[in-house]
């Protein structure tokens, strides 16, 4: 069973499980990007969402509850 799989938010497409290879994900407390990860990608228009499960994990690198295993460099510029 899929934590996903139920109708996106934004359009008529329904959400699907995809594990991906990296993906950024925001939290209030910044950015981590989790490798091979499972989460909802919309089949029709492609919004990405995130299980509590994952957000959790998210939260728990950010504040050091389980460190990341390494940390990227990442340019920032005003477009
Ligand atoms: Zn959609």
């Amino acid at each position: 069973m899929s934590l996903y799989d139920f109708p996106c938010e934004y359009c008529e497409g329904m959400v699907r499980e995809r594990t991906l290879d990296r993906e950024p994900i925001s939290h209030h407390r910044g950015i981590v990007v989790l490798e091979n990860v499972p989460i909802g990608v919309c089949e029709h228009c492609g919004a990405h969402y995130y299980a509590a499960a994952v957000l959790k994990r998210v939260e728990a690198i950010l504040t050091s509850t389980t460190p990341a295993s390494r940390t990227l460099q990442v340019p920032v510029e005003v477009y």
